[in-house]
């Protein structure tokens, strides 16, 4: 697919040209991977962050923000419930903290959960940018994924929405480091940021094609009132409704280009329409990530206004996921951890 393709798809707006667009990407995903959806349960383990991103509700300049960090039994047990819910992976998440309690707190829970699981969970972690060594500890303590997004892949739209201290040549070092780790790499971005142009949106999939990125997690961008890119913004339906279609556009894309990668459908994709989940799918995603964290912490990690499932019990997310799912007519691959079967083929090479 050349770039001007690309640009022409992500611009579409005759509603039965998109129709035929989330058509083909499904078809390629139906022939790369089936019509079936692979589940991770999220631990959002912790809103401490350091960072000061300019869009999200957890910088660390929000100082409305209580802030929590969800203790190493609780997150066993969450683990555990999961397991005995047919879960076979986790994706640990939470703001950025660089410390050797943190790095020795994650390395013992991963571990552990491992241990108490007979090695049956596939574990992902989501903890920002961390040093070699510590992204070595946590590999050798049994983590095999790792999310990482790059948040815009240009590096002056990445200047403009991150304060000066946060660095672009940083995060991309990570991606790197991360896969000499021989972790199976996931990157994204946000989709729709103000001055993000449809341009910047074609760069942002090839470079998730010169990394070689087995997983992708992107979603929307949605304002949040207490950030500084977010406040005063008012999410009017119609911005709602184009920023949606603009996320599944790229989830298209994403698979048309990518074919073999996994591709999730993002939690962002619901906040915007109670259906987003299942239209992710229908566009050519093919991982969902129910929210497993306990109801008492949910309010807390709120990185976007509107977040949905706030109040909801893991109980009832999962049974609201699995009728969301088999109403877009797709298996949920129950018990299987789902790895990138991008990441095996470049292993086969
Ligand atoms: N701290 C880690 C992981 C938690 S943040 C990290 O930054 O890598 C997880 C993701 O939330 C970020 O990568 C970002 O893309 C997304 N996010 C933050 N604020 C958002 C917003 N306002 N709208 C949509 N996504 C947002
Ligand atoms: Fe922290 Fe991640 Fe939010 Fe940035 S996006 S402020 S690193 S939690």
């Amino acid at each position: 697919m050349t770039d001007s393709e690309l640009e022409r798809l992500l611009a579409l707006s005759d509603p039965a040209a998109i129709a035929a667009l989330y058509d083909d990407a499904y078809r390629v995903k139906m022939e790369c991977i089936g019509k079936c959806v692979s589940i991770r349960g999220l631990i959002e383990i912790s809103n401490i962050c350091r960072k000061n991103c300019y869009y999200c509700g957890i910088r660390s300049g929000n100082g409305k923000v209580a802030r929590f960090r969800i203790s190493r039994e609780e997150i066993l047990e969450t683990a555990l419930w999961a397991h005995r819910h047919r879960f076979a992976s986790l994706v640990l998440q939470s703001g950025e903290v660089a410390s050797e309690a943190f790095t020795s707190f994650i390395e013992e829970i991963v571990r552990e959960i491992c241990a108490r699981t007979g090695n049956g969970m596939g574990i992902t972690l989501s903890l920002g940018e961390q040093t070699r060594e510590t992204y070595r500890r946590w590999r050798d303590a049994g983590a095999t994924r790792y999310l990482l997004r790059i948040e815009a892949s240009d590096p002056e739209l990445y200047r403009r929405l991150h304060p000066a201290d946060h660095s672009y040549e940083a995060r991309t070092e990570c991606l790197h480091m991360l896969r000499e780790l021989d972790y199976q790499v996931g990157s994204g971005v946000m989709i729709g940021l103000p001055g993000q142009t449809i341009r910047h949106l074609v760069k942002d999939l090839r470079f998730f094609q010169a990394y070689d990125i087995d997983m992708i997690g992107m979603g929307p961008y949605i304002p949040h009132e207490d950030t500084p890119l977010g406040a005063g913004m008012t999410l009017t339906e119609e911005y709602r409704k184009h920023q949606l279609e603009l996320g599944l556009k790229m989830i298209a894309c994403a698979r048309l280009l990518l074919r073999d990668v996994n591709i999730a459908s993002t939690t962002a994709l619901q906040a915007l329409d109670p259906k987003g989940r299942e239209l992710g799918l229908l566009a050519g995603a093919n991982v969902i990530m129910p929210n497993l964290t306990d109801t008492a912490y949910r309010s807390g990690y709120r990185l976007y206004a509107g977040k949905p499932g706030l109040d909801e019990s893991s109980e009832r997310s999962l049974e609201a996921m699995s009728r969301s799912v088999e109403s877009a007519g797709e298996t949920i691959l129950w018990g299987a951890r789902g790895d990138s079967r991008h990441y095996f083929r470049r292993h086969e090479k």
